[in-house]
């Protein structure tokens, strides 16, 4: 199986990536995570993509290919859960190519909805344990002792792009370069929005019905 959940900054797209790749076993790839982690290490990629992403620009598309590409190749047996990739009609070009030669192919595409004055509020007040990448809200669903991580007591800290001006741009460049996915998407026949609203365990159910009709409509197909 092979999912991708793509939606606006903001729209808790990570928070969910994490529970559904627990929930059925997937190997999530979040490729913010991954150039996060990189950009910490001070690797030659890491030094490479820190402009675009303090930018809120999008990281150029043949740095993006190379690293999905190797990642696929290393996890050919595993199911996935594609975590902010593809961003772009390219990106999800390529993907598709690259499925198409290992004779693999999207289960489904979800794209997670939320109105622009709640993907603000949310981003405005987001929190993230640099260490374990666990997403906290400071409304929503705060940490148990204030400004540190309930799993490994690490301070928590605000990512550099989740700023006002920042994040006017990520939700430009949203509508401009990744909403076109929808359409793609639907073409293929895997597109499957959901409803953002609500906490993080309304939102789960909503996806898990979904992946799990997915899971049944396999297994009776077999
Ligand atoms: P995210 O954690 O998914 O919000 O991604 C954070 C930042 O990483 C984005 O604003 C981009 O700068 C960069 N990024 C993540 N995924 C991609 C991608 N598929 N293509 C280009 N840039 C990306």
């Amino acid at each position: 199986m092979r999912i991708i959940l793509f939606g606006p900054p903001g729209v808790g797209k990570g928070t969910q990536a994490q529970a559904l790749a627990e929930k059925f076993n997937l190997v999530r790839l979040s490729t913010g995570d991954l150039l996060r982690e990189e950009i910490s290490l001070s690797s030659p990629i890491g030094r490479k993509v820190e402009q675009f992403l303090r930018k809120g620009h999008l990281v150029p598309d043949d740095i993006m290919l190379e690293i999905i590409d190797n990642i696929l190749i290393e996890n050919k047996d595993r199911d996935l859960l594609f975590d902010g990739f593809p961003r772009n009609l390219n990106q999800a070009h390529s993907l598709e190519r690259s499925l198409a030669q290992m004779e693999q192919g999207i289960s489904i595409a979800f794209e997670m909805h939320l109105e622009e004055d709640e993907l603000v509020k949310r981003l405005m007040n987001r929190r993230y344990c640099p260490r374990c990448e666990r997403i906290y809200n400071l409304i929503t669903n705060p940490p148990k002792k204030d400004g540190v991580c309930d799993d490994d007591g690490v301070k928590l800290v605000t990512r550099e792009d989740d700023t006002a001006e920042v994040i006017k741009k990520r939700l430009k460049i949203y509508e401009d370069e990744t909403r076109p996915l929808v359409n793609y998407y639907k073409l293929l026949n895997v597109y499957k929005q959901i409803d953002a609203r609500g906490n993080q365990d309304e939102v789960l159910n909503r996806i898990t019905e979904i992946v799990n009709a997915y899971l049944n409509s396999k297994c009776t197909s077999n």
